[in-house]
């Protein structure tokens, strides 16, 4: 065997298994298409379930310079406003930051990694599963965890569901410098989606959108375009566009993000973060679904390792519990979605919901979950 558990992909949800597992007792590979720090599409807002959590593996998140965020204001395409205190809120802190810390907890603990490098395609044999690298090269692991995020060529190759139809979302990432309080995060509705603006470290705030490819169409191709006619439409968007000093020269951009139901396991990997599921960024807690579904697979993973567990009472146990713990959350992300977008809608939902504020503070409470140690 190359590695007792090789991990494809070293997103949040990767490194966390690999921790955990590391500080288990197994052999652990990484296989990591990029490498580390980098920038990632990302509303950069963590919420506070996973912060102990965080800590306790190792992380110092105030000397990161991660910003404690407490209040939601949510505005409608005509410039509505409605906030509303987090009941547990969050903190920002940059992806380029966080991933990186990490993977440095990572190889101080024993984690291998093999950077720059992708995961192509994967075959479980009787007792080992082969992973065949984009270079050619096949390794031999016991066990192999899909962390992999979003969507992959390996979701391709496997025939999943989701991957086999195209996703109209794309999404759009800035670091900015923009007045606005730091305990402040603001989620900004225009026609086919919606933007995030809050704190991240060193003075900076992150402004990631997600929108639907229809309004990339009707701009000709051109983000500035869409930028200034379509968002700028929220007179919220038309102020921080046209005030902010943008930190980076180009936007970073994703396509085909789909939010589409996924199996937790398949084809013999056992999938962890986005790869599982991905709840819908309006959320806010994809990061802390990520991590959290990462802890619950290592735990078992380690079971299974010291023989208290057999593959199949691993597979078993570990769809179940993903579905006790995530399965609603997911729903009602995307039933929040559907509220959202449709300029007509939003306006009589976030009406509603000045009137009501218990509701909002439901609705949260819905999609996010218990604090994880
Ligand atoms: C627009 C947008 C805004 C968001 N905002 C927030 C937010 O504010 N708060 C929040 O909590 N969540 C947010 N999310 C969700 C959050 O980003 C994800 O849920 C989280 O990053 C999932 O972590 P992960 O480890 O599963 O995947 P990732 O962090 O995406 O990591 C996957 C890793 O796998 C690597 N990889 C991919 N393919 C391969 C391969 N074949 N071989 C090897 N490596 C591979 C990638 O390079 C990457 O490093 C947002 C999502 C979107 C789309």
């Amino acid at each position: 065997m190359d590695a007792t558990v090789i991990v494809a992909g070293g997103g949040l949800a990767g490194m966390v298994a690999a921790l955990e597992l590391v500080r288990g007792g197994a052999d652990v590979l990484v296989i990591e298409k990029r490498g580390y720090p980098s920038y990632k599409v990302c509303g950069e807002y963590v919420s506070n379930e996973v912060r102990p959590y965080l800590e306790s593996l190792g992380l110092d998140l105030e000397m990161l310079g991660a910003v404690n965020i407490s209040t939601l204001s949510v505005t409608t395409p005509r410039g509505t406003e409605l906030t509303q205190t987090l009941d547990s809120g969050g903190f920002g802190l940059s992806r380029f930051v966080l991933d990186h810390s990490l993977y440095q907890l990572c190889v101080a603990a024993g984690v291998r990694f093999l950077l720059h490098t992708s995961v192509a395609k994967t075959e479980e044999k009787a007792g080992w599963t082969e992973v065949y690298t984009n270079y050619g090269d096949c390794l031999k692991a016991r066990l192999v965890i899909g962390a992999y995020g979003k969507r992959s060529v390996l979701d391709s190759r496997m025939g999943r569901d989701f991957a086999t139809r195209p996703s109209s979302y794309m999404a759009v990432k800035y670091h900015v410098e923009f007045d606005q309080p730091d305990a402040l995060i603001a989620l900004h509705n225009f026609e086919n989606g919606y933007c995030g603006i809050s704190a991240v470290e060193d003075g900076k705030k992150c402004l990631c959108y997600l929108t639907h490819r229809s309004n990339l169409k009707k701009s000709g191709g051109s983000i500035p375009k869409m930028e200034k006619e379509i968002l700028g439409v929220n007179p919220h968007l038309r102020r921080i566009f046209g005030t902010a000093r943008f930190c980076y020269e180009k936007p970073l951009v994703i396509n085909e993000i789909s939010f589409a139901p996924k199996s937790s396991v398949e084809n013999g990997l056992f999938m962890a973060g986005d790869a599982a599921g991905l709840i819908t960024p309006l959320c806010g807690n994809g990061m802390a679904m990520a991590i959290h579904s990462a802890k619950i697979l290592s735990g078992l993973v380690t079971r299974h390792l010291k023989e208290e567990l057999t593959g199949s009472e691993l597979a078993q146990l570990y769809r179940r519990r993903w579905q006790q713990v995530f399965g609603t959350r997911l729903r009602v992300g995307r039933m929040v979605q559907g509220a959202f977008g449709k300029s007509a809608v939003t306006e009589v939902v976030i009406s509603l919901l000045r009137q009501f504020p218990s509701i909002t503070g439901k609705i949260i409470a819905l999609t996010h979950g218990e604090d994880i140690r």
